[in-house]
């Protein structure tokens, strides 16, 4: 197939998909992995604006447009195992000379000088065409679509249910604000975890798509009609989650005057972005875009505003007993300039339950079968069963996951794993491709919300026990040791999560493709990635993680011999 049939069948835009099977259509599978991936970001069944190649997150993009989409697409077409593509800010740039064990694709997404990173200085060079903003997944080619955060959100959910609820949430309600690209996986996450859920998106088109993809049970254009639902269910010990078409603060407020008092209150609204990915209160969704070309500053005032007063309406709740947490979106830092004074009065998600989780190097491990053949994640789901047989929680995950979420595009997997856990699956993957028992290779990757790739003083480093919440030097530290083990590709970006200027985070992926040079990367790069979660923490006087350390051996060297 040349260029232009290749252009044609996988990526006509808006239409993208990435080529399934285990014929090459690049050089090798080293850089067939990055530009399968790179397809699947934007497929429409993952994207949720593949039009203007936005993947999640607002606006976070998988490439800068669609002359430099095509052109990144060749320059992987031809790349060899000797060199590697310089990607900035979703552009090709450049080719390098490295080696077969080295990244084939090295990123840098949205990074500015200190000083200069900020929204509006951002925005002014996005729009000469200068930049992109890569959220964490959307611009390194590892999104797999909302299951991505499902485990996260669920993992978040339990750890709540664990510390305030007893373990159980039957007849517990817990609410929260977005269902866009990540924040669509808290309904499956909240009634796995065995809550009622109520969710509430001003745009009735993305609870649509949740509904699509088995993620909610039921729309609802009436508050009346959704507050009936999942009280009857909540009285009944029923497990339903509801999808209102409605503003967030509107919603609360009318939660607040009917003495509906969530048990758990969060939110997943755009917040980080004021001007993309928020809607300001009292005016509808179209008038909302209108304004927002006509007059973004007096959008983004607005919007700010409106996040001051939804964040005073959840310090409202958390006062009438909803445990309520800042879910990662930077809600609390834009309502706060926003005019709520008191706006970091409610917890963030982080400190209050995925430290500990942190310290013993477990983050979002993920995979994609490059095979597009769901059977090859069946058996990866199997093959780990059977290595892991004292990982319970990892099991039920595993088994429930199966059973309920439909994969979007290439079939992905995502669980919880730690230090060591981490190596071992990934040696078990190439080797299920390494003798034939899954169909093609298989990438291994995960979030930048890790435990020692990120900095993100509001989120995952926020209120770390040292102060060190904006030292960002861990995830460079992140970064170059994936990069000298040998990832397959690696990342560096600014903003993700939490917007421009509130943090700094790395990404990796690491191909199995059943080699002896696989297997070596990825014993490096599995050990390297989680071994700086337990350093970061380690370092910042964490006990758990001071113990991991010693756990696997990882002290600094004792002995002085040459
Ligand atoms: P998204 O842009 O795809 O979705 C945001 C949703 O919020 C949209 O559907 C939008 O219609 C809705 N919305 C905006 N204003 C609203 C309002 N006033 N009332 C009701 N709904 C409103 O974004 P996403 O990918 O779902 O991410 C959501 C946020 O969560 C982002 O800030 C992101 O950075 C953050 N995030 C957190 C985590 C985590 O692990 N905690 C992970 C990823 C992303």
């Amino acid at each position: 197939m040349n260029f232009s049939e290749f252009i044609e069948t996988y990526a006509a835009h808006p239409n993208y998909h990435a080529p399934r099977g285990n014929q090459l259509n690049a050089r090798s599978w080293q850089t067939e992995a990055p530009l399968r991936m790179l397809l699947n970001n934007l497929d429409r069944e993952v994207a949720e604006n593949p039009e203007e190649l936005v993947v999640y997150g607002g606006t976070g993009q998988a490439a800068r447009n669609k002359e430099a989409l095509q052109q990144i697409i060749k320059q992987l077409l031809i790349l060899d195992e000797n060199h590697s593509l310089l990607v900035q800010s979703g552009k090709a740039v450049g080719i390098v000379r490295t080696h077969p064990e080295a990244p084939r694709v090295l990123i840098a997404n949205s990074n500015l000088v200190p000083a200069w990173a900020n929204w509006e200085h951002f925005e002014k060079l996005k729009k000469d065409g200068l930049m992109m903003y890569g959220q964490m997944t959307a611009g390194s080619w590892i999104y797999i679509g909302s299951q991505g955060i499902l485990q996260g959100t669920y993992e978040t959910f339990v750890a709540c249910r664990k510390k305030y609820f007893n373990n159980n949430f039957q007849h517990k309600l817990l609410v929260s604000g977005g269902l866009g690209g990540m924040g669509g996986a808290q309904p499956l996450a909240a009634t796995m975890a065995g809550a009622v859920f109520l969710g509430v998106d001003i745009d009735p088109e993305r609870i649509r798509k949740r509904l699509q993809t088995g993620y909610i049970d039921h729309i609802s254009y009436s508050y009346r009609e959704a507050v009936d639902m999942i009280l009857r269910a909540k009285e009944k010990g029923d497990v339903i989650s509801v999808g209102l078409v409605a503003d967030i603060g509107d919603t609360l407020q009318n939660l607040l005057i009917d003495g509906i008092i969530p048990d758990i209150l969060t939110d997943q609204t755009s917040a980080h972005d004021p001007l993309h990915g928020y809607v300001p209160n009292a005016i509808s969704l179209e008038e909302a875009i209108r304004l927002r070309r006509s007059d973004p500053a007096a959008y983004r005032n607005r919007s700010m505003k409106s996040m001051a007063r939804h964040a005073g309406l959840m310090l409202k709740l958390q006062e009438r007993g909803s445990v309520t947490f800042d879910y990662g979106n930077n809600l609390r830092e834009m309502a706060k300039q926003g005019g709520e004074p008191n706006a970091y009065d409610f917890d963030g998600f982080t400190p209050k339950f995925i430290r500990p989780l942190f310290c013993e190097g477990k983050g979002p491990f993920r995979w994609a079968a490059l095979s597009g053949d769901p059977e090859d994640i069946f058996t990866t789901d199997k093959a780990l069963i059977e290595a892991f047989p004292e990982n319970h929680p990892m099991i039920d995950w595993l088994i429930k996951a199966g059973e309920r979420i439909s994969f979007q595009g290439l079939p992905a997997r995502i669980c919880w794993l730690g230090m060591g856990e981490r190596e071992k699956a990934g040696l078990l993957f190439n080797d299920l491709v390494r003798t034939g028992k899954v169909k093609a290779p298989i990438v291994i990757g995960r979030d930048h919300l890790d435990c020692g790739s990120v900095a993100s003083p509001n989120r995952e480093t926020e209120k770390m026990k040292d102060g060190s919440d904006a030292v960002s030097d861990w995830p460079l530290l992140n970064l170059m040791s994936n990069t000298a083990g040998g990832a397959t590709w690696v990342s560096f970006h600014h903003g993700g999560g939490v917007g421009m200027g509130y943090s700094q985070h790395a990404g990796m992926v690491v191909l199995a493709d059943g080699t002896d040079r696989a297997a070596a990367c990825i014993s490096r790069v599995l050990y390297n990635d989680p071994a700086l979660g337990i350093f970061r923490h380690h370092d910042a006087g964490y006990e758990l993680a001071t113990d991991t350390l010693h756990q696997f051996g990882m002290e600094l060297r004792e002995s002085y011999e040459i």
